[in-house]
Parts: C-alpha cells; structure tokens; sequence
C-alpha cells in the first residue's frame, strides 16, 4: 500500500511511553512537562491489537522507542506478544540504556532481534551536563550487557556543535572493539529541540570531513534498495559507521515510517502538527476492518515531506515554540512522538 508520493507503509515506531529517565538537552530541556493522561496510554492487548492491523497492511519492521521504552511497566511482555507475530520480520527497540542491565535478559529472551542505545558522550560530566543525570555508567554497563547478549548492536549520537562534536572519533573508537556501529544524527529542530539552532548543526559532510582528517579515505556503501534513515560509511579498516542527516539532506523521498504514541495517535511524519487518532476508535469498538480502512486511508493520502519544507524555510528556528503549543500539545514532543 503506497501513499500519494508512491512510498510504501512499512515502518512502524511504537512510543510505548512518553515517560524518560534522562532529560537530554536536545529533546527534553525544559524543566516541566504535560504528560499524556495515564487513562490514555494503550494497554498491551490494544498495541497488539493496533500492531496487527498494520502488519496487515504492510508493515513488517516495529521499532519500540519513547519516551524511555523501558520504563514501561513489564516491556518484556510486550516484546513477547508482539515477537511472535507473523509477517513481523524485525522488533527493535531504541533506548538511552540506563535500565539495559536490569532488562536486557527478560526483552532479549521475549524476542526482542535488535537494539540501538542512545549515547552522546563517553565523558561523565558531560552527561550529567547534557542528560540532567548521572548516569553514564548505568549506559555503559548496559552497552557491555548488549555485545554480550546481542554480538552486536547500534550506537545513536546527537552531534551538536560546542556540546559533544568533539567526542565524534572517540565514539567510533568506543564502537569498534564492541562491535557497536555508531550512527551520527544531525542535531534535528522537531518538537522538543526548543534549544535549536541552525548554528549547533553540525552537517553530515562537516562530520564526514573530520573523520576523513583524522582516518583518511572513507568510502560510501552503495545500498540502493536501503530506506534506512542512515547513509553508511566504511572507514580504511572496514569500520562501518552511519549518518543520518535528516536537518542538511532529509530523505523524506524514501520515507515508509510512521509513529504511534503511547495514547494511540498515528503520525505520518515526524513534523506533522496533527495525527490520527486510532485509540477512540479501538475504545469505541470499532473491529479490525473499520481500523484498516482508518489506516489505509490516512496512508494513501499522505504526503509529507516534513523534513524538506523545514529545509526549504529561510530563517530557520526551533519547530514548535515551546511557551504555547507543546504546553497545549504534548504530541507534538519528540519523546511522546518516539523518535
Ligand atoms: N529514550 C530512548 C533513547 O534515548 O534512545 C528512545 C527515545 S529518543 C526520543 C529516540 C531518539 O531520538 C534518540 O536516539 C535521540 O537521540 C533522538 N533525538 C531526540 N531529539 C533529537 C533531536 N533534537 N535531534 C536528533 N535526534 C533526536
């Protein structure tokens, strides 16, 4: 099933809750926030029941993510309700790995193939400074737990200039013995980032030019039926790292992901300003044909292209203001958005 720019459904992120135990500057800088009403958030049964209904028509990677997924009371039994569904060929998660240590085990015997683990500096003052909490070696302990489990696993780094932009070939360091590729992701202005600026961008060639300065030739790896948000690279020692550069060349073209928060709403694109809400519906009880046409329709009339109007703007600033509508919405965060 395509939408009207011809991009099929396919990609699935499930915020399983808008809760985090970090507060990173680039996502939840702030010192309050409106949370998603507890009576909101989707049972299990229900994201099961949602999760089905996409997988029927065409989706067949689910990421969990948040929010920090694994505050979710019991995640692991999510995992297994959703590990075994058929058509289903990838479950992952995204997750900053403060909590890894104690829930590696359960998520990882419930199924869960894959991981990614959020780490923006191997530097413990800076992570106090960038996350509000001291917590570096919770991660870390969680990242040894991941090789040992996983074999491998992904890094996610937010690059951003004057705050850890220095630390880019230190992680690449930290990644290659643990067999840990380490994706950059351009510092995004969505909902939450009320501290962007195109200033703190640090761009995909500024990244690849470091590195090139520091490693020599890096070579692209030519995956032409890839619609993974990271470019890969190899450096001269086969070392395989990512960019996703989603602020200086979005790749909204290739798009198939679309995200379902914790209390059921269906957002087409990251910057999309309004959703589809699938909770009321599921409450209402609608059956399972009623929720596939909701879907159907919302996806054959997409046509976002968020990233790139955002590109296309002159005078670029954060998305969303945060002193009016994040207070009004709080759907329009990135941590209840699942990034
Ligand atoms: N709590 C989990 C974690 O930290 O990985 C999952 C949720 S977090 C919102 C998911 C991803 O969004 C993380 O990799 C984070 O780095 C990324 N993210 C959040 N705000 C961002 C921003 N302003 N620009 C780019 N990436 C961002």
């Amino acid at each position: 099933m395509n939408d009207q720019l011809g991009r099929p459904l396919r990609n699935l992120r499930l915020s399983v809750t808008d809760r985090c135990n970090l507060r990173c500057e680039y996502c939840m800088p702030e010192d309050d926030y409106v949370w998603l009403p507890r009576e909101d958030v989707l049972h299990f049964e229900e994201i099961s029941t949602l999760v089905d209904v996409f997988l029927s028509l065409g989706v067949d990677k689910v990421r969990l993510t948040g929010g920090e997924p694994l505050l979710r009371r019991d995640a692991a039994s999510l995992v297994r309700m959703l590990a075994v569904k058929p058509g289903l060929t990838d479950l992952a998660m995204t997750t900053n790995g403060v909590l890894l240590p104690d829930q590696i085990e359960a998520i990882k015997t419930a199924g869960l193939r894959r991981l990614t683990i959020s780490l923006d500096t191997l530097r413990r003052d800076r992570f106090l400074a960038l996350t509000r909490f001291d917590q570096l070696d919770a991660v870390l302990e969680g990242i040894e737990a991941a090789e040992r489990m996983y074999g491998s696993f992904k890094i996610d780094t937010v690059v951003i200039r004057g705050v850890n932009d220095d630390e880019i070939v230190d992680l690449i360091e930290f990644g290659k013995p643990r067999h840990a590729e380490v994706r950059f992701i351009e510092y995004m202005d969505v909902g939450g980032a009320t501290r962007w600026s195109p200033a703190r961008v640090v761009s995909r060639q500024e990244i690849l030019e470091r590195l090139a300065q520091r490693y020599g030739r890096i070579e692209p790896l030519l995956e032409p039926e890839s619609t993974a948000p990271a470019d890969r690279y190899a450096l001269p020692d086969g070392t395989i790292f990512g960019i996703i550069s989603s602020t200086t060349e979005p790749f909204c073209r290739t798009c198939d992901r679309s995200r379902l928060t914790a209390d059921g709403m269906w957002y087409l694109c990251l910057y999309a300003v309004r959703g589809i809400d699938l909770r009321g519906p599921l409450r209402a009880g609608a059956d399972a044909a009623a929720l596939r046409t909701l879907v159907a329709n919302g996806w054959q009339s997409r046509t976002d292209r968020g990233a790139e109007q955002r590109l296309a703007l002159g005078d670029r600033r954060a998305f969303v203001p945060v002193q009016d509508l994040l207070r009004k919405d709080p759907h329009l965060e990135m941590h209840t958005r699942g990034g």
